[in-house]
């Protein structure tokens, strides 16, 4: 399970997800983070079982926390299948069927976005 979690860097608060893994002991994969000097968000993946408890302990900890139970989404009445997203995506998320039709392997996506501004169509949208 994805989760998107934000949380403040200033001085004084202790680094979260180390914080988060220490106290939990679930193994943490970051899978996307921009961070600066005041706060970061990072995109992280535990496992579903331990979802709740990783979750509960970053609130507790004082960061804010959205579960992501789907990755990004295409609407099909407004895909074309023209392909652009397929080049653009750095996780290679999309690829086209043998009937050159749109797939999708969510799982892998790490919404940074870049494809919602290839879509000529906005048929594509992020879970936030
Ligand atoms: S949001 Fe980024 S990672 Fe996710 S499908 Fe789009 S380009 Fe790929
Ligand atoms: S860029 Fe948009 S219209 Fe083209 S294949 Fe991807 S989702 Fe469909």
């Amino acid at each position: 399970m994805k989760l998107l979690v934000t949380f403040s860097r200033k001085k004084g608060k202790k680094p979260i997800i180390a914080q988060a893994v220490r106290d939990t002991g679930v193994l943490i994969n970051v899978e996307r983070a921009v961070i600066d000097s005041s706060e970061g968000e990072a995109l992280i993946d535990v496992p579903d079982e331990q979802c709740k408890l990783v979750s509960d302990t970053m609130i507790r900890l004082g960061a804010t926390v959205h579960i992501l139970e789907h990755g990004i989404s295409v609407n099909e009445s407004e895909c074309v299948d023209c392909g652009a997203c397929i080049s653009i995506c750095p996780r290679e998320v999309f690829s086209l069927d043998k009937d050159f039709r749109l797939q999708l392997e969510e799982e892998k996506c790490v919404l940074c976005g870049k494809c919602i501004e290839a879509c000529p169509h906005q048929a594509l949208t992020l879970p936030l």
